[in-house]
């Protein structure tokens, strides 16, 4: 199963995706976690994309899009991935799609938690909050101000790629704003459904 997971900043992609990946026993592949570990341990991408993501900006397409390009070859991601943070600029899902053609693969299916933008800027306080209570290091990006430019970067760039998904007909939206258990089961309904649909066009 190939799946890409949309949503804002704070949406709940990441708590969503490792329920997934326990389900359906693939990664997650999670950019922003890849750049985080590569500014942790100073190499040459991670020095050139800490500023940038320090603002709440996108780091250049190539850059993402050669790390992902890396990552889906592991012999983890084989059989699937759930891609996290990736893509965020229709470039992105054009190159992404150009990668996997590549290798005779394609995506299975898109998600998409939709969350409206006061209740985010609750919820990265609320993070931020709890982060700091647990005695855990708060990301450098979830304070109030950067949190907006992230969003306002989410609207501008990314917002379109639900779009180019939706016109390929893989688009599956959920309501983010619902407790977390009823999320993870519309997403896992939708993906029950691709799956169905994949066997019923298999059988055909
Ligand atoms: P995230 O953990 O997904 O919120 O990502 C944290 C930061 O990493 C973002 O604000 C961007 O600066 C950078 N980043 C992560 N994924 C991408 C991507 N696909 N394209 C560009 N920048 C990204």
């Amino acid at each position: 199963m190939r799946l890409v997971l949309l949503g804002p900043p704070g949406a709940g992609k990441g708590t969503q995706a490792t329920r997934i990946v326990t389900r359906f026993a693939i990664p997650q592949l999670s950019t922003g976690d890849m750049l985080r570990q590569a500014v942790a341990e100073g190499t040459a991408a991670g020095l050139r994309v800490k500023h940038i993501m320090d603002r709440g900006e996108l780091v250049p397409d190539d850059v993402v899009v050669s790390v992902i390009a890396n990552r889906i070859d592991h012999s983890d991601a084989v059989s699937g991935f759930i891609l996290d943070g990736f893509p965020r600029t229709v470039a992105q899902a054009e190159a992404l799609d150009q990668e996997l053609a590549t290798r005779g693969i394609k995506l299975d299916a898109v998600l998409e938690l939709e969350v409206d933008e006061d209740a985010l800027l609750d919820r990265i306080k609320g993070r931020a909050d709890d982060a700091a209570s647990r005695g855990e290091p708060v990301r450098r990006d979830d304070n109030p101000e950067v949190f907006k430019t992230r969003l306002s970067v989410y609207r501008e760039q990314t917002a379109p790629v639900t779009e180019y998904y939706r016109s390929q007909g893989l688009l599956n939206v959920v309501d983010g704003l619902q407790p977390i258990d009823a999320v993870t089961e519309q997403l896992a309904a939708a993906l029950a459904a691709v799956t169905s649909d994949q066997i019923r066009s298999d059988v055909r």
